[in-house]
């Protein structure tokens, strides 16, 4: 019988109080029932963040140092069991063991940082203007953090969250996406097990309206952050805007790849056929725009081609597959009906753009690797996020033409250039409107010490990652002190 998986609310594990429960099942296989869980509402929500409250006092005065051994630990037992939860994570989710194995070890690297930044948070200090006068800034937490993620991370970007918002000496609500809920459970179960406190951290489990909702909108959460679609975004940014809460916003994209005239092509080759097709197609970085010099136009896409129609497709625990199910039917509904879009607009369909369910793919959600060409930048397929196996290709004549290309767009996550010209390698990187841009090397790859995001639809100007995300999870204060032993007014007694 399928695992009945809880809530982890007020230091214990507890079904919701509606009492109802939802399915999570194997996209590489729709029969296998991974497990049950409490499918929640606001009630739950509420008990959560008053626990989290509670907690909260204790947890901001442990010292930040403390908080990191804790965090230190949580990297430890992460590496532990990385194998277990890599092919749990395969089984809810589809990805191929050697993506959810790196995906879990995203988690360990972004637990190692953290851990080390409990000993920095630095602040300033600075001269004071007045005589025998002392001033600072330091940072503090912020309170009780929200924390809403997606199903194509299910480890790595609640991780992402988590432990920064943690380490920062906030207490948490997790609401993970509804079709990852076993590996965000246990990630919870291993934080418990390496000494978080009960109440510093509680998970409720079920959908956007039912329970992001409420989160967004409890006056007791002072900052949310989120990962998903821009719409969703849209919708966060405007509820929380009514309590002021802080919100950091990591969405949508619409990446491409520019391949030069000058560049490696094999080696750009292997860079779009993982970026592109990685994941299923389905991340956030992933390449669904491809911007060909007209001069290798050809060549490229005859080697393109039949690597794509050669690609592996089958169950993710399957080592000799390389790409995976989508995330379920929805999403395959979605990708299909951005197929038959593009033929309607007037792009080539050259490859793929059809559900695979041959042999034991039969009871998955399995696309073929999908190549439109002659694709026009006003057509949906080149603007809007498929988010799944889906390349759009585009021909160009000029590296102004290819930067102009790759910056039309709502978008501005990641972005690549193949070339071996140094002097277009730089100005890519000025020119190119994204919060990533990689030279030599596919728009997917991001690592867990370097600030993540995006710019335009993308996001709301925060970044996950590195030192950077220290930022969002803390406020400034700033201190002076002044040992005169007389009242000096700034800006007054010194002109
Ligand atoms: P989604 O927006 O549908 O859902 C994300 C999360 O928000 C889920 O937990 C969902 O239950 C919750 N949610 C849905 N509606 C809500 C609402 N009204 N209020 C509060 N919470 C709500 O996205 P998804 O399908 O899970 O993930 C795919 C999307 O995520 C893609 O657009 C992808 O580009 C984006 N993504 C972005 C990044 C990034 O860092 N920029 C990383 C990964 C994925």
């Amino acid at each position: 019988m399928a695992r009945e998986y809880k809530n982890y609310i007020a230091g214990e594990w507890c079904d919701s109080v509606t009492g109802e429960r939802f399915e999570n099942r194997n996209p590489a296989n729709w029969d296998e029932v991974i497990g049950t869980f409490p499918n929640s509402n606001a009630e739950d929500v509420d008990r959560a963040v008053q626990a989290a409250k509670e907690a909260y006092d204790d947890w901001r005065l442990t010292p930040a140092p403390m908080r990191g051994e804790i965090i230190r630990k949580v990297g430890d037992l992460l590496t532990q069991y990385k194998e277990d939860i890599a092919r749990t994570m395969t089984r809810e989710m589809g990805k191929v063991l050697a993506e959810t194995r790196g995906d879990v070890q995203e988690g360990i690297d972004t637990a190692y940082y953290a851990a080390t930044e409990g000993r920095r948070l630095f602040g300033h200090t600075v001269p004071s203007e007045l005589p025998n006068k002392f001033n600072l800034s330091m940072r503090i937490p912020i309170g009780v953090a929200g924390i809403i993620t997606p199903w194509n991370f299910p480890m790595a970007i609640p991780t992402w969250k988590i432990f920064p918002a943690l380490v920062s000496g906030n207490t948490v609500v997790f609401k993970p996406a509804s079709d990852t809920p076993a590996t965000a459970t246990r990630l919870v179960e291993i934080l418990l097990e390496a000494g978080v406190p009960p109440k510093v951290i509680n998970i409720v489990h079920g959908g956007g309206t039912r329970v992001g909702v409420p989160i967004v909108e409890h006056r007791d959460i002072r900052l949310v952050s989120f990962t998903g679609s821009s719409a969703v975004g849209k919708l966060i940014s405007e509820k929380a805007s009514k309590t002021l809460k802080r919100v950091s916003l990591e969405l949508g994209g619409k990446n491409a790849q520019i391949v030069m005239d000058d560049a490696d092509l094999h080696l750009a080759l292997e860079g779009v056929l993982w970026g592109a097709f990685g994941t299923t197609g389905q991340r956030c970085t992933a390449t669904s725009r491809l911007i060909l010099h007209e001069k290798i136009y050809d060549q490229f896409l005859d080697m393109l081609v039949p690597a794509a129609e050669n690609l592996r497709l089958g169950d993710g625990l399957d080592e000799n597959n390389q790409v995976g199910p989508l995330i379920n039917e929805g999403q395959l509904e979605k990708v299909d009906e951005y197929v038959q879009i593009g033929k309607n607009e007037g792009a080539t369909l050259v490859t793929g753009g059809e559900r695979y369910s041959e042999g034991d793919c039969a009871k998955g959600f399995f696309y073929k690797p999908t190549i439109f060409v002659d694709v026009k930048r006003d057509m949906r397929i080149a603007r809007e996020e498929i988010f799944g196996p889906v390349l759009s290709v585009f021909k160009v004549s000029s590296f102004d033409e290819a930067i102009d290309l790759i910056n039309d767009s709502t978008y501005g996550l990641s972005s690549s250039i193949y070339t071996r010209d140094v002097n277009m390698a730089f100005k890519a990187m000025r020119d190119i409107e994204a919060g990533i841009t990689y030279i030599n090397g596919p728009t997917i790859g991001a690592e867990a010490h370097m600030p993540f995001g995006g710019v335009k639809e993308t996001g709301n100007g925060h970044r996950e990652g590195g030192w950077e995300v220290f930022e969002f999870y803390t406020e400034t204060k700033v201190v002076y002190v002044d040992y005169s032993g007389r009242l000096q007014r700034a800006q007054i007694d010194n002109r």
